[in-house]
């Protein structure tokens, strides 16, 4: 292996161990049962990347899914929403690509791929406003609901929304699934006491839902933030300005489009700004600047 390649397998497995760590930290309360003798309990912090509300292993909060829940108290979430709006601004998505556990599972199953499909450009540029028309939706139903639990002492929405008053995205997510309640569905499997009630829509839309997106995921890189994940479009809304970004130093780029073709995100690093570039999609996963061969690529604030 050339020392090239040595250094660049040395940048994934940091960023592997980093996601490694903030998956732990936020399931923390694993820890009382490998360990029943240290106590872990629950830190009433929300952070802007998928941890599950669901699971009972969460010691911290996702930002979007505790907007929801706050909103269907009613409360104002200040601050899950303001958790979002400043770390946005200072790092744009990087939790996306260093933290956030679902992304972390997608990463691992992207390598476990051989080939991955890339999306034509025409059909990604479509596919990524999914997310957004998602977000809009949770949000707007959230906040829908918040103010006519205001108005309306019967809560006649909230009881309408049924199980979608906690939060449209939160029902659905995924992440809720895989970490909320896929453990307990495979712990009453293994004992022999699991019940499928047949008229449980809601839970078998998710199993597929959450089997659809680990196929994606499987296929495609970091399918799921790309197209389909809100945060990730909320966090990118803010991310176009933060401070933090990437630089493409003129003089070194050959415009050989390796970092393009590395992207999980499909960025378009060339026709962005050299001087410093942010972008809604941006990950800051930092795998362009691993593949560059002239090391024209940097981190900067
Ligand atoms: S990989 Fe490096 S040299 Fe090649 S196009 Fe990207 S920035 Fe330029
Ligand atoms: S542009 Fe670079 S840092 Fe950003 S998502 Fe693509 S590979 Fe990762």
């Amino acid at each position: 292996m050339s020392k090239e390649k040595r250094i660049k397998n040395l940048y994934s497995i940091f960023r592997t161990i980093i996601q490694l760590g903030f998956f732990f930290l936020f399931y923390m309360l694993a820890f009382n049962y490998i360990t029943p003798y240290i106590k872990t309990s629950i830190i009433p912090i929300t952070v802007p990347v998928l941890i599950s509300l669901r699971s009972n292993l969460s010691s911290m909060a996702g930002s979007l899914t505790f907007i929801q829940y706050m909103l269907s108290l009613p409360l104002f979430p200040w601050i899950p929403l303001a958790s979002i709006l400043i770390i946005g601004v200072i790092i744009g998505r990087l939790l996306c690509g260093w933290a956030c556990p679902f992304g972390f599972i997608q990463d691992l199953l992207s390598r476990l791929s051989k080939e991955k499909i890339r999306i034509s450009q025409q059909n990604h540029n479509k596919y990524i406003k999914i997310k957004f028309v998602f977000l809009g939706i949770t949000l707007f139903v959230s906040f829908i609901l918040a103010l006519s639990l205001h108005l309306d002492a019967n809560n006649e929405l909230k009881r309408a929304l049924g199980p979608f008053a906690e939060g449209i995205f939160y029902t659905i997510s995924p992440n809720e699934t895989f970490f909320g309640d896929l453990p307990g569905l495979l712990a009453q499997a293994s004992t022999g006491s699991l019940n499928l009630n047949i008229s449980n829509y809601l839970l078998y839309f998710n199993l597929i839902f959450l089997i659809f997106t680990l196929i994606g995921a499987f296929k495609i890189p970091r399918f799921w933030c790309k197209y389909l994940c809100p945060l990730g479009g909320f966090l990118g809304i803010i991310a176009k300005c933060s401070l933090l970004g990437i630089r493409r130093d003129l003089t070194k780029c050959d415009r050989c489009m390796k970092c393009v073709k590395v992207c999980p995100m499909q960025i378009k690093i060339l026709e962005l700004p050299w001087e410093k570039f942010t972008d809604t999609e941006c990950t800051l996963c930092v795998e362009c600047i691993e593949e560059c061969p002239n090391d024209a690529l940097k981190l900067k604030i």
